[in-house]
């Protein structure tokens, strides 16, 4: 059995009524981070995680530079390292009527700025790395971890800010399991537990503001394959596809360790709602492409899937919502609480990616709190203070992806833009920049640069 196969050990169980520091709700990356960057602050810190390691997590699995930098700083670098693990040197996209445009990452030069190009591997390893890491952490600085927890209630007071959160209760095992109802208290609490996290949800309920929206969350659904033609080894590039069947989501196909590929299809919830007849499920969609797709059906030609991989899930997008009630991407902090990753609505609305959000935001949180001040309660006027910080942080980099997003959608464009960026070099470059880089996103969305490169011949 492999060593992330294994049984993860959390230690015991604190008692009923405990007070904490920080409770961090979800031990996916955000939760992860969260509670290892709050630990390593001094903070005494309770992780609360409904499964139990092992466990898998529906993803296209590509881990990418920002998420490695936090990777690195938590002491999980190595561990990956010491793994089965694929490396990225290039991502191929392609368009509709087949041009392609191969975008190099290569290592060395990417090393040279201070950068990591990325890694694929798959999520059941990547978080088991993370999980453990964080639990060392917590358990180090006094904290406690429950696995096989599931938050049934987050509680809150009315306070002089409206109202607070104090913290959470739930059971060992389901929602519906016999045993008693345990409660935890905490000066502020972190919700981390996806795109469904019961703190985000009762954070937009007490403000009367929604918390889901089709235009902005994207089902994704993923299947893992041997044998696929061309994605061989164990370095070379990831392939993200707009062909016409999927069109406006995409095909992705994403090797994750030597033999075995993470193809998958993304598209916004509202998009799929309007398909009609084969097109109805993201997994027809798949089939039929994989056995029927000129540019595919080949490359599949001797593949095997990997029984049981068939899953789906969902992506909340970090696209800015149009007349926001209040906060962007949605509120996603109150007086006693904040939010993370997919709690926090933070998924790249072109890539698809929400791990570096997750990572980046689960240490953003660690720099808001701080025990000695907090001690009677994270306020409101903090909690604010970390929503307007994490905008500032992000709203630009998912703001010009929610523009690429929607450009995708336009088929003709993106043909036109793949065709020029195939035959013209420095376009590949910018976009290989452009993905390691803030400052050439901000550049990309220049009028004099984007005519620059793609219109002059
Ligand atoms: C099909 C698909 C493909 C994707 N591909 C990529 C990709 O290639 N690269 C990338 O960067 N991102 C990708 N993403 C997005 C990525 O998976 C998420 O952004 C990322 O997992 C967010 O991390 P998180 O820690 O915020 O949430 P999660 O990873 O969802 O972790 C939440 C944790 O909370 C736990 N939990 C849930 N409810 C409770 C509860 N009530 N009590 C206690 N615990 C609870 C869950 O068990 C889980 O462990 C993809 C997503 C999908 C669906």
């Amino acid at each position: 059995m492999e060593a992330w196969e294994q049984p993860i050990e959390t230690g015991g169980m604190p008692e009923d009524g405990v007070h904490f520091d920080v409770i961090v709700v979800g031990g996916g990356p955000g939760g992860s981070a969260a509670a290892a960057y709050n630990a390593m602050n001094g903070n005494k810190v309770l992780l609360v995680e409904k499964e139990v390691w092992p466990r898998d997590k529906i993803c296209g699995d590509a881990v990418g530079g920002k998420s490695l930098s936090h990777v690195k700083e938590l002491g999980v670098l190595p561990m990956i390292q010491a793994t089965p693990y694929y490396q990225v040197d290039s991502i191929v996209f392609g368009s509709a009527n087949g041009s392609e445009v191969k975008v190099m990452l290569p290592k060395k030069s990417y090393e040279a700025k201070g950068l990591m190009s990325g890694f694929a591997l798959p999520r059941m390893q990547f978080d088991y790395m993370m999980f453990k890491r964080a639990c060392e952490l917590v358990r180090e600085n006094g904290g406690s971890v429950i696995q096989g927890f599931s938050v049934n209630e987050v509680m809150s007071e009315a306070n002089e800010d409206g109202h607070r959160i104090t913290g959470i209760s739930g059971k060992i095992g389901s929602k519906r399991s016999e045993g008693p109802e345990l409660t935890f208290t905490a000066s502020v609490t972190i919700g981390a537990a996806g795109y469904n996290c019961p703190v985000s949800r009762k954070i937009v309920e007490l403000h009367d503001e929604p918390h889901k929206d089709n235009d902005h969350f994207c089902g994704g659904y993923r299947e893992y394959w041997e044998n696929v033609k061309g994605l061989e080894g164990q370095e070379g590039p990831i392939e993200i596809h707009f062909i016409e069947e999927v069109l406006p989501g995409y095909f992705w196909l994403f090797p994750v360790k030597e033999g075995v590929v993470n193809v998958g299809i993304g598209m916004l919830i509202s998009e799929q709602r309007k398909q009609k007849g084969m097109k109805k499920s993201l997994k027809q969609i798949q089939k039929w492409v994989i056995e029927n797709h000129p540019r595919f059906k080949e490359r599949f030609g001797e593949a095997t899937l990997v029984e049981g991989s068939e899953k789906g899930w969902q992506l909340p997008f970090g696209s800015p919502r149009k007349n926001a009630p209040s906060y962007q991407p949605r509120r996603g902090a109150m007086a006693g609480a904040m939010t993370v990753g997919d709690a926090a609505s933070l998924v790249d609305p072109f890539s698809g990616e929400g791990i570096g959000n997750a990572l980046l935001t689960g240490k953003l949180t660690s720099s808001h709190f701080n025990k000695e001040i907090h001690s009677d309660g994270f306020p409101l006027s903090a909690a604010t203070a970390y929503m307007e910080d994490m905008w500032n942080e992000l709203g630009g980099e998912l703001s010009n992806s929610t523009k690429l997003q929607r450009m995708m959608k336009m088929k003709r464009l993106t043909n036109w833009f793949v065709k020029k960026a195939a035959k013209k070099p420095e376009i590949g470059e910018m976009m290989s920049e452009m993905i390691a880089s803030k400052e050439t996103q901000k550049a990309l969305w220049s009028p004099w640069f984007l005519f620059k490169t793609l219109v002059l011949p």
